[in-house]
């Protein structure tokens, strides 16, 4: 079973400062603030982690714009920030897989251990997940405190900004690989870093041709030199007719990466017939779809993806990057500080960035 992190007071070594630096959502309304707060205290079965680096994800943008979601789920104050890499400085009395000075990751996803879906090997979708920097204090802070059964053990030759980078690229290897790949024609609809990933993952895996389709010219550059053989600017030409013009009959993979309702009704006339469309990107809303001539009459299976399965997938990424099959350094385009995340944000907001990485 996994132990949530404890609010009651634990034990730190005298040797760690009593307070440090983060990055809070403070009032339920558009913003985030630098704040200095306590170093969090951990419980017997957790460790603190001293994060040194961290990178933004398009979720820390919901919960600084305040949107319908980010309202109806977070309750401030709250440290935000997911994805991390850094070193352990202590761990709880009954830790025994995690040392002191390990160089580590995290999955974000805080999971009972009791339910059906976590008994059965679906811990993913977890009846009661509460998510690091969203439902419990997050990472854009000098040390976040971690269930220890949720640190992923980084290799040694695993450079330090590729660490936090492992939490989103294990969202786009879980949906790549959610189906046969290797031979297969893939779209990917939406390149936001997730996407551009899932292009890189796609291409690494041996899909034969991965078109990348999105509005920005800047994240369709980059899919393109992190793995995309074709890209397609939806906002220039028609995005169905392209793909069919590049693979006549449909693509045998959509990986849904956008959540725009029309991208969305546009990717079921790019698969083929008995395709599969994996779905990661998130409506804002419910989206109509034609669930008779679209789904129903072409076989098309379509299937929801949140997370990353535990672990199978945190293994697939760490093999993918420590056997050099992927490489992240494109996609890194920024570096900042914990002061900056109000630029951070608008960055975000432009589109024109892939990572952004904080250094705490
Ligand atoms: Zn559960």
């Amino acid at each position: 079973m996994v132990m949530l992190i404890s609010a009651q007071a634990g034990r730190l070594p005298s040797s760690l400062p009593e307070t440090m630096r983060a990055v809070a959502k403070t009032e339920p309304a558009r913003g985030a603030r630098l704040i200095t707060t306590a170093v969090p205290t951990i419980g017997p079965r957790d460790v603190l982690v001293q994060v040194r680096a961290t990178t933004v994800c398009g979720t820390d943008l919901h919960l600084y714009t305040w949107d319908a979601w980010s309202a109806g789920r977070v309750k401030p104050p709250v440290t935000i920030g997911h994805e991390l890499g850094g070193t352990v400085v202590a761990v709880g009395s009954e830790v025994t897989t995690v040392a002191v000075g390990d160089f580590v990751s995290a999955e974000t996803h805080v999971v009972c251990g009791h339910c059906y879906q976590c008994q059965t090997g679906q811990a993913h979708v977890c009846a009661n997940t509460r998510i690091l920097g969203v439902d419990i204090p997050g990472c854009y802070a000098e040390y976040v405190a971690v269930p220890a059964s949720n640190i992923w053990k980084n290799a040694a030759t695993l450079p330090l900004e590729w660490a936090p980078l492992q939490e989103p690229l294990g969202n786009a290897v879980h949906t790549v690989l959610a189906g046969d790949i290797a031979g297969r024609t893939v779209a990917v609809i939406g390149c936001g870093p997730i996407g551009i990933m899932a292009c890189a993952v796609a291409k690494a895996c041996g899909a034969s041709t991965v078109i990348a389709v999105d509005l920005n010219a800047f994240r369709l550059e980059l899919a393109g030199r992190m793995g995309a053989s074709h890209l397609i600017k939806a906002d220039e030409e028609d995005a169905v007719a392209a793909v069919h013009a590049l693979v006549p009959g449909g693509v045998d993979v959509i990986c849904e990466m956008s959540g725009h309702p029309k991208a969305m009704r546009d990717a079921f006339r790019m698969v083929r017939a008995g395709g599969r469309y994996s779905i990661l990107g998130l409506p804002s809303r419910p989206v109509e779809l034609d669930v008779a001539n679209d789904i129903v009459m072409r076989g098309v299976t379509v299937q929801g993806i949140t997370g990353r399965r535990m672990m199978d997938t945190w293994y697939q990424v760490a093999h993918l990057l420590n056997a050099r099959q992927l490489d992240l350094d494109p996609l890194i385009t920024h570096h900042m500080g914990l002061e900056d995340i109000d630029e951070a944000m608008e960055l975000m907001i432009s589109g024109n960035c892939g990572k952004i990485v904080l250094t705490p």
